[in-house]
């Protein structure tokens, strides 16, 4: 028999409206053995039926809601047609294969489940148990649709809430014995599937590295927290007198300093310096270093809610910093990838740094994340990037 959890009275209102998320607190009892290889259903305090759901015994997100209709139970087919819509949306909206993100999890109504195309390699993570436990059917159903060459499993933090070990590796066909290269609006990019962070590359920032490249000709540019150096290489392209990349991570910098020699840019046109992002604006404020335009695009600082404070305080002392090492009427163009930072709060906190720097900052643009990345309506969770391009007096 399926198990059923009962939700407490008033607490199914979310459901109703068809937000996925079921935390631990709502739930009034269990029956049968609930798991994360079998679906639940959700019923509300007078016992009517809500939907099927994905249990995980060790989040706080206890069930995620995967059908509305007590007729459709999912099953394999029934995941492997959500895998198709999910595709065709893509093709509606980026005819390219090159680089895009072909499967957004709870906003694909799949739950738990990323997947990143580059070409003919797909990239998948599996963010929760159940859709751990999906895999193998996932796989197959991938493999089967778009026939890649390989799919490669890369790990996340994020398994680890759910008690699941970590996963990285070929999950299914074999890589090329060659470096991948992806080709992202006519830039190339090496994508490091093994060791490179997330899925290897950061395909949320693509809309807005093109938004960003007709302010940089002639720019003198700073691009902290600058991974492979995306932001780079749309600068230099579009004229950038000079970008200096800065990040903590070697492995990030020695990729980035391969992208630039792809894209053709010699090396007297960037420096990269490893360092964190946080000292070495300081040590810069103190020598009176100054840029044209400054990229800000940090980590998530916060992962959880009691993290908040502190990621507020970290985003503004960025902030306040950057707006020191601008020249009279350069650009900042500045990111929070935290879903729990709002949009609002995001900007009230860049108000705190211009305040405190002392500058007058008008907003020019507001940036989020790229339409593949898309936001269900009734699962504003999804929208977490967002961005503002500063013009800072
Ligand atoms: N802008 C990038 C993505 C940035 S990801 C792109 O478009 O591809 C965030 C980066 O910040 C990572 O490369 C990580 O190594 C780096 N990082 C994290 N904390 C840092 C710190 N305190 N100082 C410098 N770099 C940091």
């Amino acid at each position: 028999m399926i198990a059923r959890l009962k939700l407490k009275p008033n607490k199914d209102k979310p459901l109703r409206q068809r937000h996925p998320w079921v935390f631990s607190g709502a739930i009034a009892h269990t029956r049968g053995q609930p798991s994360s290889e079998k679906q639940v259903e959700i019923v509300d305090s007078k016992g009517h039926w809500l939907a099927f759901a994905d249990f995980s015994l060790r989040s706080q997100i206890r069930a995620r809601a995967t059908s509305w209709h007590h007729s459709e139970l999912p099953d394999t087919a029934y995941w492997r047609s959500l895998l198709e819509a999910s595709i065709q949306r893509r093709n509606q909206l980026l005819p390219t294969t090159e680089a895009r993100r072909l499967v957004f999890a709870e906003s694909d109504s799949i739950p738990g489940l990323i997947v990143d195309q580059y070409d003919n390699t797909l990239v998948m993570q599996a963010l929760t148990a159940p859709a751990d436990a999906r895999k193998g059917e996932m796989i197959a159903a991938l493999s089967d649709i778009l026939s890649p060459d390989a799919i490669v499993e890369r790990d996340d933090p994020m398994r680890r809430k759910e008690g699941l070990a970590p996963a990285d590796g070929v999950v299914w066909g074999a890589l090329p014995d060659h470096p991948l290269i992806i080709t992202e609006n006519e830039h190339q990019f090496y994508v490091d599937l093994q060791a490179g962070q997330k899925t290897g590359f950061y395909l949320d920032q693509a809309e807005n590295r093109a938004a960003l490249a007709p302010y940089c000709a002639g720019a003198e540019v700073l691009n902290a927290f600058c991974y492979t150096g995306a932001f780079s290489v749309y600068a230099l392209a579009a004229g950038a007198g000079h970008v200096t990349n800065i990040d903590s991570s070697e492995h990030a910098l020695n990729l980035a300093a391969r992208n630039m020699e792809l894209n053709g840019f010699q090396s007297q046109q960037w420096t990269p310096v490893q360092a964190d992002v946080f000292k070495q604006l300081r040590l810069w404020r103190d020598e009176g270093r100054l840029f044209d335009l400054i990229i800000l695009d940090p980590p998530k600082f916060a992962n959880n809610r009691r993290q908040i404070d502190r990621a507020a305080r970290g985003y503004k002392d960025i902030n306040w910093l950057a707006m020191r090492l601008l020249r009279p009427g350069g650009l900042l163009a500045t990111f929070s990838c935290s879903g729990l930072i709002s949009r609002d709060l995001f900007q009230k906190i860049v108000f705190g740094a211009a305040l405190d720097a002392g500058r007058d900052v008008r907003i020019l643009r507001h940036f989020s994340q790229a339409a593949d990345h898309p936001v269900l309506l009734t699962f504003p969770e999804g929208a977490y990037l967002k961005g503002l391009l500063c013009h800072v007096n």
